[in-house]
């Protein structure tokens, strides 16, 4: 297994227990989603997977968080970004005054330059329009392009697991389309992907894996395929 992530609990520093008792297992190279309503605790538990404790000012209070077998409970972006987890958050995606090459130029630096520049190629191909743009601040593109770059950027460090939260929150729902497919190609190629986004009709239609939260707490898990119709979902599935 890729990754392990057991009965894990976080608190907030103002007291809220963001996330009560998550357990979540992704094997390399799938597709694998966390849904659930407002509040349930997907954010949380994405920062908690990809190391952004100190920035929300908050802490694991329970559980562990293996890699690779290796435990990485605690550890900081930057240290799971040299072992393979690469995360685009649900803010803040992309460093407004940099260009967009200049976001890719400082990613992954653990990696080779060829490693990187195979990765930067790759990237393109899934979002040929982000090639336009590389001259240009990030913070004058569209949103969408904005979640494009940051999808590059996430896998110019070469990630075994990328997370990716609110993939298309706020965006044209043209681009649902896209988005979904560009993740499951780089699923296909071996970069394992955990996914949260508002769709739940189109995370239910793309992704392999689905864990449902509910109060903090992993409530259902399975082959998507499982939660088709599933009510406790949010109101808008079916309509989305
Ligand atoms: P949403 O779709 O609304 O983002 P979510 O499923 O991602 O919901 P979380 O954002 O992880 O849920 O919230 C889980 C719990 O943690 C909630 O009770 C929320 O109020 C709390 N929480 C989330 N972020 C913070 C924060 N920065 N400070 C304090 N409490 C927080």
């Amino acid at each position: 297994m890729l990754l392990r992530a057991e009965n894990l609990a976080l608190r907030y520093s103002n007291g809220a227990l963001g996330i009560e008792d998550v357990s979540i297992e992704i094997d390399e190279g799938h597709l694998v989603a966390l849904i659930g309503v407002n509040g349930a605790g997907k954010t949380t538990t994405c920062r908690a997977l990809s190391g952004f404790l100190k920035t929300e000012d908050m802490k694991i209070v329970r559980g562990k968080v293996f890699f690779d077998g290796a435990d990485v409970t605690g550890r900081e972006p930057h240290q799971l970004t040299r072992i393979g987890i690469s995360a685009v958050p649900e803010r803040n995606k992309v460093f407004p005054n940099l260009s967009v090459r200049e976001h890719f130029i400082s990613a992954g630096m653990h990696r080779s330059r060829a490693e990187r520049n195979q990765m930067l190629e790759f990237g393109l191909q899934l979002f040929p329009r982000i090639r336009e743009r590389m001259k240009q601040s990030a913070g004058k593109l569209s949103g969408g392009e904005q979640q494009m770059v940051a999808i590059i950027r996430a896998l110019v460090s070469h990630p075994r697991l990328l997370i990716v939260d609110e993939m298309t929150l706020g965006l044209h729902a043209s681009l649902r389309g896209p988005l979904f497919e560009a993740l499951k190609t780089i699923a296909a190629k071996g970069t394992a992907c955990l996914i949260i986004d508002e769709s739940t009709a189109h995370t239910l239609a793309n992704a392999e894996y689905c864990y449902l939260l509910e109060g903090g707490r992993t409530t259902k898990r399975g082959r998507t395929a499982d939660f088709a119709n599933n009510d406790l979902l949010d109101p808008g599935y079916a309509s989305a």
